[in-house]
């Protein structure tokens, strides 16, 4: 899946080198963004014992590793999430890299990832999508064919307008019919986003994917009730990267 020595060879690593960072920003912002807490300051302080956090607690995983996940000062277990939500975002850097992504269309595919990376994850802890992420991504779609691709823009528009109309009118059905909420808004507005950057002609494919990816899921643990957003998000980042853009 990685083919480590193409992207090293050339400018791909840069992504890859800012991932850790970006990865230790978006751990903040998924235990922080559902409990309505600032997120510009980072993470300053121990959340335990109050002390202030210098640089070397800061160094993405590398500090989490040195110090064995626990605080400098009072020995409080630092929240693993930070970690793995680090790592991730390496993972999905590489995985962008080596899908054969380059210059400017590498960035915005990582931003859409790491971006679809904090959704999936803060849904799966909270069962939320906030609109604070949604919403810049729809924007974010529409802003990168803005910038790469100038004419798919109505396309991509007609793509987040009728990603958001779907999920909407199923949400609406399923409340009319059975009488209580299947689906949040949230994951009409997060469709909106995968439409906004791959155009409506991507929206099929997700949908077939999220659905059977979350129908394995809920099945394989026995769920009737499952957070869609982490398997939208995974079907979105999958197709958008495979299946070519609009
Ligand atoms: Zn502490």
């Amino acid at each position: 899946m990685v083919n480590l020595v193409g992207v090293l060879g050339d400018g791909r690593w840069w992504p890859i080198l800012a991932a850790p960072f970006i990865g230790s920003f978006l751990g903040v912002l998924i235990l922080r963004l559902p409990a309505g807490r600032g997120v510009v300051s980072g993470r300053s302080a121990c959340t335990a014992c109050g002390r202030a956090l210098g640089a070397r607690d800061l160094v993405p995983v590398a500090s989490f590793l040195l110090l064995r996940g626990k605080c400098r000062f009072c020995r409080a277990a630092i929240p693993r999430v930070h970690l793995w939500v680090e790592l991730a975002a390496v993972g999905v850097a590489l995985w962008a890299a080596s899908s054969g992504e380059q210059g400017g269309q590498l960035w915005a595919g990582c931003a859409l990832g790491w971006s679809l990376l904090a959704l999936g994850w803060i849904d799966a802890l909270c069962q939320r999508l906030p609109d604070a992420l949604t919403l810049p991504l729809i924007l974010g779609g529409i802003a990168e064919a803005l910038w790469l691709e100038p004419d798919a823009v109505t396309g991509r528009a007609f793509g987040a307008a009728v990603g958001y109309t779907a999920l909407w009118a199923l949400a609406w059905a399923y409340r009319r019919l059975r009488g209580r909420e299947g689906l949040g808004l949230g994951d009409a507005k997060l469709l909106a986003a995968g439409g906004a950057w791959g155009g409506v002609a991507l929206l099929p494919d997700v949908l077939l994917v999220s659905a059977l990816a979350g129908l394995g899921w809920a099945l394989g643990r026995g769920r009737t009730r499952i957070a869609f957003g982490p398997f939208l998000a995974a079907g979105i980042w999958v197709v958008w990267l495979y299946q070519g853009k609009e």
